[in-house]
Order: structure tokens, then sequence, then C-alpha cells
């Protein structure tokens, strides 16, 4: 007799990206559905790490994790957004992920509400779900996925505790403006919401715009938990090393989550991380941008001249593009299709909506290294001259 599983487990979203890594490994496409930072890893990142293995850092840590890295990223609020954190504001979790699981276990309780802006990163939906959180959607229109007050309206309720964005947003790649931020402000203010600000993209930003944590806004300073992490930016998604900052309170009840989930984060990796923050300068950062912001520009250049016409993002490094006139009788068969035709792989735009909302597009990621996104772009151009 089959073991019955738990009520939970039906929750979990079963992972598009996954789904169509596997597919793209079996015909041996490039896959550009995964969200994998193919750059090097930065020396001093690397030498942190190796450094600390070597002087004997690899006990378990505090579950908030260690004091280095914690001020780093404390220290590097200050640097970059003029933002005050202390080390009891700062958890290190595993990845943005574990960073989100904790805090929302410490702050939302079964039967919550949550908004959630749709198309919407996956793990934000499934994390909340096993948590037992109800999840209430709002709708972005492209190409500006602009935040408008009566939709935000129409969304919450009664029981509603919290919102969560991406900023820069994966997938849509949309960058909030200070106006935005306002109106969100106050939009949480009014039904009373903590906001959750995922903003592990906050360095892949174009077109001369500027990330803004919502945080530094003072009236959503002590109701936002912003979330961060190493994955991306250091090109690290294995290491699984993250952060949550938010009020010292929030952060002691995280850590006791962070402690029975997963103890502490691996210790000498935090380690390299604050080598990396401590050492790395604006320089690094802005390169890190204008290399991606020139693929960007590339890759979006080919799915135009190909037909499948991009939503060209503002920051972040995915573009999502219409499909719609590929064969298939939904956006899964043609995301096929699409890597049947020219081996490039693709997730299929129901993987960020709950309903048929994301039937037209598929999404791109482009952090890829130079000679692969050139193959994928020579690739695109032969499948559909
Ligand atoms: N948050 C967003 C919006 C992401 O797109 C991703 C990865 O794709 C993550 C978090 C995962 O971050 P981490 O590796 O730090 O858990």
């Amino acid at each position: 007799m089959p073991l019955r599983l738990s009520r939970r487990s039906g929750n979990i979203l079963q992972s598009e990206i996954r789904a169509m890594t596997g597919e793209c490994r079996r015909l041996g496409g490039i896959n550009m559905a995964q969200g994998v930072c193919d750059l090097p890893i930065p020396e001093t990142v690397l030498a942190g790490a190796r450094a600390a293995m070597d002087g004997g850092i690899n006990s378990y840590t505090a579950s908030e994790g260690l004091p280095r890295l914690r001020d780093a990223i404390a220290g590097k609020m200050g640097r970059d957004y003029g933002m005050s954190v202390a080390r009891e504001e700062v958890l290190v979790s595993l990845g943005a992920t574990g960073a989100f699981n904790t805090t929302a276990q410490a702050l939302l309780d079964e039967g919550d509400e949550v908004l959630l802006l749709e198309p919407c990163y996956g793990y934000h939906a499934a994390t909340l779900q096993a948590i037992g959180c109800a999840i209430r959607t709002v709708r972005l229109e492209p190409p500006a996925w602009a935040l408008r007050r009566e939709v935000l309206e129409q969304a919450v309720g009664q029981r509603t505790r919290a919102i969560v964005i991406s900023n820069p947003s994966n997938p849509s790649g949309k960058v909030f403006s200070r106006e935005e931020l306002e109106l969100l402000a106050d939009f949480c203010e009014a039904h009373d919401l903590l906001l959750f600000s995922d903003e592990i993209y906050e360095h892949f930003v174009y077109d001369g715009l500027r990330h803004i944590p919502p945080a530094t806004l003072p009236r959503l300073r002590g109701r936002t938990v912003t979330l961060g992490g190493f994955s991306k930016i250091f090109s690290i998604t294995g290491w699984r090393l993250g952060y949550a900052i938010a009020p010292a309170e929030v952060i002691a009840a995280a850590a006791q989550f962070n402690d029975l989930i997963y103890v502490c984060a691996p210790a000498p990796l935090q380690m390299g991380a604050a080598e990396g923050l401590l050492a790395l300068e604006d320089k690094f950062y802005r390169q890190v941008a204008a290399e991606h912001q020139a693929k960007r520009d590339r890759f979006c250049g080919v799915l135009q001249q190909v037909g499948l016409e991009p939503i060209v993002p503002q920051g972040a490094y995915y573009v999502l593009a219409d499909i719609s006139a590929l064969p298939g009788k939904d956006d899964r068969q043609k995301a096929l299709a699409l890597l049947q035709r020219s081996g490039v792989a693709s997730v299929p735009g129901r993987a960020f909506y709950h309903d048929d909302g994301g039937a037209r597009l598929v999404r791109f990621c482009f952090a890829k290294r130079e000679a692969e996104l050139e193959e994928a772009c020579t690739r695109l151009l032969q499948a559909f001259q």
C-alpha cells in the first residue's frame, strides 16, 4: 500500500524549470530556462572561504550567522543605500530562499493571506503555501508592469497580512520606482501590512536606473523584511548563502526557525561572502551590471529579429517573450516546440501565474557565458530564418 503523503506536500508546485532543464539535457540544447549566473566566482570570495577552511572555521556558527558577515551585510546597506542597519537586524540563512522561509515562518500564521504580484517567482508562492498561507494575486500588465492602487485594493482582504515583491523582479525585470514604493507605503499603512522585498537582483539594474530598497523609505522600514543573497552576484548558487534584514525582534524569532531547519549557513562559505563584500568595490558591481545590460541588448535584439517579441527588462537577468506565433496548444507545448526547433530551452509562462496569464509567454535567462549566449543567438536565428 502506498504511503499517504501529508496534505502539505500537495501544496508544493512542481517546478516547470526543472522539467524544461531535464528535457533540454535530453535534447542537448542550451539551457536558458534555469536562472544560474555563469560568471566566474570573484577570487576574493573563493580565497576567503579557503582561508576560513584552512584556519579552522568549520564548525556550527550562531544560527544568526557569523558576526563578520552580518556586519559586512549591515555595512553594505549603509554604503550602497545610506541605510543604517545593526548586526541584530541581520540574519544569515541558506540563500534568499532560506531567509524568506524563516522570516515568513516567524511572521505569518496558517490561514493568513498574502498578496503576490504576478508574474511572480514560484518559490515565493510555494514557500507561503507550505506554511499554510492563502495567496491572493495582483496581476501586473506588460510592458510597464505598473503598480496601481485600485488593483491592490481589489485584492486585499480582511485577513491579508503581507505583500511580497521581487525588486528587481524575476521574471518581469521590473524595477520599482520611488513613486511606486511610496504608493506601496501608503497601501501597507492603510491595511497594516508587512512587506517582504526580495532584492537578490539588486545589482542587476540597467539603463541608468537605480535600485531603491523599500526599507529605505522611513514609513516602510519597520514593516519590511528585506531579502538578499550572494547566489547571483558572486555566482555561488550552490553555496546557499543569503540573508534577511528586519527589526531585531523579527530576526531573533526567524533565527529560531533557521536553527531548527538548517542549524546555520556553511561556516567557511560565510567567511568567503564576507570577504567579497568587504573587498569588492563599486567598479565590480558596475561592471556586472554593464555586462548583463549588453547581454540583454544582444539577446532581446535576436528575439525581436526572429519574431518572439521581447518585453525588455529593466533589471534582473530574464526576459519574457511572446511565443503566441509558435505551434502548440499552450505555452508548455510552444516552449517545447521552440526547444525542439532551435535547441534553446525556456520556461513556459504558466510557471509565473496561478492561472493562464502566462499563456503567450516564455522566460529566457540571459546570464550565460558569452560563447553560450552567442550559440543560443545563432541557433535561434538559424531556426527562424
Ligand atoms: N529570489 C529570487 C527572486 C530568485 O529569482 C532566486 C533564484 O532564482 C532566488 C531568490 C534564490 O536565491 P537563493 O539562491 O539565494 O536562495
